[in-house]
Formats: C-alpha cells, sequence, structure tokens
C-alpha cells in the first residue's frame, strides 16, 4: 500500500486541501515553495507509464482539479504542475501525483 494511498484511507494524517470522488488534494510535507500540492487520484497508479486508456478521463479531473483549487486559492494567475516520473529515483511515492507549486 503506498503511503497515499493511506492518506487516502485516513490511515495517516495529512492537510488535506480538497477532495472529490476520485482525487485528493493535500500539502507537500516538504514544500519546495510557498505553496506545494500534490494532486492524488485515489485509484493507485504506480507511475505515468502504468496509465491505459481508462485513466485518459481521471487524468484530464487531476487538471481540472488543479484550475480549480489555484482558483480557491487566489493562485491562479501563477503556478506550475510536474509530474515526477523515474521509478526508484526522482519518483519517490509509486502512486501517480502531480505537483502543483506556487510562490503567491
Ligand atoms: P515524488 O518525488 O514522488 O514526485 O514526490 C513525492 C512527494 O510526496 C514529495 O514532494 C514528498 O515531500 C511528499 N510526501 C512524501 N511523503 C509524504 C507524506 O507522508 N505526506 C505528505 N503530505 N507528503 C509526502
Amino acid at each position: 500500500m503506498s503511503i497515499f494511498t493511506k492518506i487516502i484511507n485516513r490511515e495517516i494524517p495529512s492537510d488535506i486541501i480538497y477532495e472529490q470522488e476520485n482525487i485528493i488534494v493535500i500539502k507537500d510535507i516538504n514544500p519546495q515553495a510557498k505553496t506545494h500540492l500534490l494532486i492524488i487520484p485515489k485509484k493507485k497508479i504506480e507511475t505515468i507509464n502504468d496509465l491505459d486508456n481508462n485513466d485518459k478521463e481521471l487524468i484530464a479531473d487531476m487538471f481540472f482539479v488543479a484550475k480549480k483549487v489555484t482558483k480557491m486559492l487566489w493562485i491562479s494567475e501563477w503556478y506550475k504542475l510536474w509530474f515526477n516520473v523515474w521509478k526508484k529515483w526522482w519518483q519517490e511515492v509509486m502512486h501517480i501525483h502531480m505537483h502543483l507549486l506556487s510562490n503567491l
């Protein structure tokens, strides 16, 4: 079970910013910017390379959640989104997630 699955299941605490049926948004525990959020699908998919056609809507939803959350937090004028994909190197948590960063 990934650490993010435990967060989704409320087995470990986190700062939850937003939640909907298929996605949760939390504050990163080790922020790299004033605002550093993680947009996490509730379905566990290890890396971008493990996506299949059934995941298209979920991935689109992640971007729409980014749009919604940045508007909610008044940071929609300046933010960046990134995905890390490199097993056992860049990607620390094997459960896909989109980083959302802003200095606003
Ligand atoms: P990755 O390198 O996998 O793209 O990034 C994983 C991110 O998850 C890192 O920025 C790290 O700080 C964050 N992270 C790891 N464990 C936890 C945790 O238990 N809680 C929260 N909120 N963030 C975590």
